[in-house]
């Protein structure tokens, strides 16, 4: 009767208790500028019009069903996800050196390269950016990885801190694994320029580093799903001859199946030097993959991927989402200048102009700790501690608020 008496209560979700916060307040004028969920002109989450068609296709063919997928998942999905990230002229896909399954959104993709990881690379150090998404640490954790950060952000000037990220990478012992952001950066919404990722990315093929991108947010940063691959794309073609490259996908937010959760991971193999050839070690890749699919989740969501395969395999729906990414990333970007533009016109002190110059779904405002807190108390407004806003959050109807709240706190 004693053996559960000794656990302890672990605090709640930070980003999570937001939520719940929120829902109890009852106040009109409330802002939800937490969770990463992109919101529409009125506040609501929004389906794709792409998702709707998908929806109506699937439903009206008779042979749908809700019967098991195979452990990899949905062959149309994996196949078309890896088109999506690698592109349709990959050198790497033409030479089948690519290994795709079907996870459990980006986390479930991050959580099997976790387990990846600690089985066959063990001991090699997992490096992610300071700061980055709070999840990464956990995850990676909780699979016996150890973690490390590189520096990133720089507070001071509000840009990347190139110096310091390199110096890391020389630094880093043999091997290591470094956690890159594809796009659209989470929580600062800072992305490296595309020179800048020539040097990161030669850096680290100079250094021996297997990189892991995370492409949570392709779409978010620039509207174009083909200029958000720029980093992935340049890491697979430079990383080609010589180290594996893990890419954990996600559609939650760009296809905005977020409570669906669909996502891939795909292994890119290196081209070989020795007699064991590509296909043999794609196909002891793709099975130990399968092996932890099949013990953790048996085999992945359907409804999600068959939604999402839809979308990647039919020319009129590929367009439509198309045209959804620039929907979402053109309001996001409104909003962003509108923001900085009210916050000019209040004279709120401090220079804004790191909101419009940062991209995806996030600001990192520099807003401090207890300005947040004022935020949430005085005026409604929710965002995550470190000053994170999500500007999918802001419309036409509550940017002015915003600003004034912000204006206010740091007066
Ligand atoms: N990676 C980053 C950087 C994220 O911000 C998120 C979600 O917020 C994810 C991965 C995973 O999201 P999901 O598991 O919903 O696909």
């Amino acid at each position: 009767r004693t053996i559960l008496n000794n656990i302890q209560e672990l605090p709640g979700d930070a980003l999570f208790a937001i939520k719940q916060r929120l829902a109890e307040d009852p106040r009109s004028a409330k802002v939800d500028l937490g969770i990463g969920a992109y919101r529409d002109e009125d506040g609501k989450p929004w389906v794709l019009p792409a998702v709707r068609k998908a929806e109506t296709l699937i439903h009206s063919d008779a042979s749908f069903n809700h019967e098991y997928l195979g452990i990899a998942g949905l062959p149309a999905l994996t196949s078309g996800a890896a088109k999506v990230i690698l592109g349709d002229d990959s050198s790497a896909l033409a030479e089948k050196r690519v290994v795709s399954a079907q996870s459990l959104s980006g986390t479930g993709a991050l959580h099997i390269a976790a387990k990846f990881i600690q089985k066959f690379l063990p001991g090699k150090l997992l490096y992610v950016s300071d700061p980055t998404w709070a999840n990464h640490v956990s995850i990676f954790e909780s699979q016996g990885v150890k973690t490390a950060t590189y520096p990133y952000w720089d507070a001071a000037t509000k840009s990347l801190d190139l110096e310091g990220f390199i110096k890391a990478i020389e630094s880093s012992p043999r091997g290591s694994v470094f956690l890159l952001h594809a796009c659209a950066h989470n929580p600062t919404g800072l992305d490296p320029t595309e020179a800048q990722w020539e040097k990161i990315l030669s850096a680290c093929v100079k250094n021996d580093i297997i990189p892991l991108f995370d492409s949570a947010y392709q779409g978010f940063a620039s509207g174009s799903l083909t200029n958000d691959a720029f980093a992935v794309r340049l890491g697979v073609k430079k990383f080609a001859e010589s180290a594996p490259i893990f890419i954990c996908q996600s559609f939650a937010k760009n296809v905005g199946m977020y409570g669906e959760r669909c996502g891939c991971i795909h292994l890119i193999v290196p081209r070989q030097e020795s007699n064991v050839n590509v296909s043999t070690i794609t196909k002891a890749v793709a099975s130990q993959i399968s092996k932890i699919t099949r013990s953790e989740v048996s085999n992945p969501p359907a409804y999600g991927a068959k939604i999402v395969a839809k979308i990647l395999n039919n020319a009129e729906l590929t367009e439509q989402w198309h045209k959804d990414m620039v929907t979402m990333s053109q309001r996001i970007t409104k909003m962003r200048h509108s923001l900085r533009d009210k916050l000019l016109e209040l004279q709120t002190p401090g220079n804004w102009d790191h909101i419009v110059n940062q991209c995806g779904m996030f600001s990192y405002t520099g807003l401090t700790k207890p300005m947040v807190e004022r935020l949430e108390k005085e005026h409604g407004v929710y965002m995550v501690a470190s000053g994170r806003a999500s500007i999918a959050g802001l419309n036409e109807k509550n940017v002015e608020h915003v600003a004034k709240a912000i204006n206010e706190v740091v007066r």
